[in-house]
């Protein structure tokens, strides 16, 4: 197991001395100590190591040699999924299916970029007053991403794939929670055959984070993490290099249930769906508001089924588990003092309990009638915890919906497409579902508005972020 950095293609001791232990949420058992934290001479070497390989070898690989290296690392992760798998789930408690799904989408991610090296195409204009203007777009340089821990292997992909297809050179820092997957991935990193450089894995905490948004020769950082981070490394790039910022941060998404829907369909995405990865996703539709012509019955039915998924937690490494532990003792803290504060705050119709009495697990819970200003309807919890309120008419549900300061996902889920898409033009938020939730696609804009983020990943738009324009004009009289 490899627990040092990753630096010019090679794994090395941090400078900093300084070390973390991870621990298996399931047990609190150790997984692994001696896990290397960059300090700033380790940030340095990296940035450098990148600052290289972007002038160097790399400039000037033709596209077609990316997007081979790119394949031949998406092969490397397919191959080997089931080698680093078990590192996840031990150190951040996600079901071992989960893990692979995950692994599956970065090297999906991965194919997905390697597909657009050669298509980076520029624009020309018309002549005008003798001047003729062209655009071309370069890549914008040293790129540095931090990610969160609920999907550490999918940050890297898309931030990593869509940087490197432009020629980006990359320095990525996951969460301390988790950061042994991705460690691991420095070896196939070298054995796909990028050149030195080109892509550092460095591990470490909010410090590490911190040291890379204010680094003076990083051109650009995409951050997914919580939106204090995420403001902290917003300001650290203005404060140092303005360096280029793209932010996908934390949500409190909404779901809106209309009596003419699939009510079966409604179930299972607020259940299963809501419920995967225990909770701790970005875009779980954690308001759902349900006519009120539907709710009793909705409400019971769902009651039913998250009593059902309590049977399905259990050891992230058994394969038919489903709803893991949540990442660790601070997480479930936050989980469970949410829950206390929210058995003042409205009706708890299941759940609201430790689960066992080893490891951090939480029952999936529901919550009713949150009061307006309630901190479990207000604020992000970010594990198995829903909360429900009702609604007369459409015009009341979108208000609700749109009363946060968040805005990444949102779900509609009705039979009349006249109404899914009027509601839709009307939702303030980055993604709209409608009859799904949690969606992704490679190829589309993924992330928020609002306070929810800055910018997109995934697709053109994605890649995008790591290109820089540049007009040339040419004078046609000379
Ligand atoms: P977090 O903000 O605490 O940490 C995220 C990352 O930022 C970690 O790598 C951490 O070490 C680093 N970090 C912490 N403080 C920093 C600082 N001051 N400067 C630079 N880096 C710093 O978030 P978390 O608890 O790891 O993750 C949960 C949050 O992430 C939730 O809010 C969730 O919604 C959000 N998230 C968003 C998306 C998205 O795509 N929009 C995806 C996954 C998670």
């Amino acid at each position: 197991m490899h627990t040092q950095l990753f630096i010019n293609n090679e794994y090395v001791d941090a400078k900093s001395g300084e070390t973390i232990s991870v621990y298996n949420p399931h047990d609190e058992s150790l997984v692994a100590d001696n896990v290397q934290i960059a300090g700033q001479a380790d940030v340095d070497a990296a940035v450098a190591a990148a600052r290289a390989a972007f002038k160097g070898e790399w400039a000037t690989w033709k596209p077609k040699q990316r997007s081979q290296v790119m394949r031949n690392f998406a092969d490397l992760l397919d191959k080997r999924a089931s080698e680093i798998a078990p590192l996840e789930a031990m150190s951040m408690g996600q079901p071992l299916s989960v893990v692979h799904m995950m692994l599956s989408m970065t090297a999906d991610a991965f194919k997905y970029y390697s597909g657009w090296t050669d298509k980076i195409a520029g624009e020309q204009f018309p002549e005008e007053d003798g001047i003729y203007n062209i655009v071309q777009y370069e890549p914008v340089g040293v790129c540095a991403g931090i990610g969160a821990w609920n999907g550490s292997a999918i940050f890297f992909g898309f931030k990593i794939a869509a940087a490197v297809a432009t020629g980006c050179t990359f320095i990525y820092k996951g969460s301390e929670k988790s950061p042994l997957l991705l460690l691991q991935l420095g070896a196939l990193v070298k054995e796909a055959g990028f050149p030195p450089g080109v892509i550092n894995i460095i591990s470490g905490d909010g410090r590490a984070g911190s040291m890379l948004a204010s680094h003076m020769d990083i051109n650009k950082i995409s951050f997914t993490g919580s939106v204090f981070a995420g403001k902290k490394v917003q300001e650290l790039a203005a404060k140092s290099n303005l360096k280029r910022v793209v932010l996908e941060l934390g949500g409190k998404s909404p779901s809106l249930i209309f009596p003419d829907a699939d009510i079966e369909n409604a179930l299972v995405h607020h259940s299963q769906n809501f419920l995967f990865n225990t909770g701790q996703a970005c875009i779980a539709a954690s308001r759902t508001f349900v006519h009120e012509d539907i709710a009793d019955e909705f409400i019971k039915q769902l009651k039913g089924r998250y009593e059902q998924f309590t049977h399905t937690i259990g050891s992230p490494m058994d394969p038919k588990t489903f709803l893991g532990p949540l990442v660790d003792g601070k997480q479930f803290e936050r989980v469970m003092n949410f829950i206390e504060i929210g058995k003042g705050e409205a009706e708890l119709v299941t759940g609201g309990k430790r689960h066992g009495t080893t490891g951090f697990y939480v029952e999936p819970t529901i919550f009713l009638n949150p009061k307006d200003d309630a901190q479990i309807y207000r604020e992000e919890i970010f594990g198995p915890v829903i909360t429900i309120r009702t609604f007369k008419t459409e015009e009341e549900a979108i208000k609700m919906a749109n009363d946060t300061s968040y805005g990444l996902s949102s779900c509609v889920f009705t039979a009349s497409t006249s109404r899914a898409l009027r509601i839709a033009r009307q939702l303030e938020a980055g993604m709209v579902n409608i009859n799904t939730s949690q969606t992704f696609a490679m190829h589309a804009p993924f992330g928020g508005s609002k306070q929810s983020g800055l910018g997109r990943e995934g697709g053109r738009q994605g890649m995008m972020h790591y290109l820089e324009a540049k007009t040339i004009s040419i004078n046609m009289r000379v």
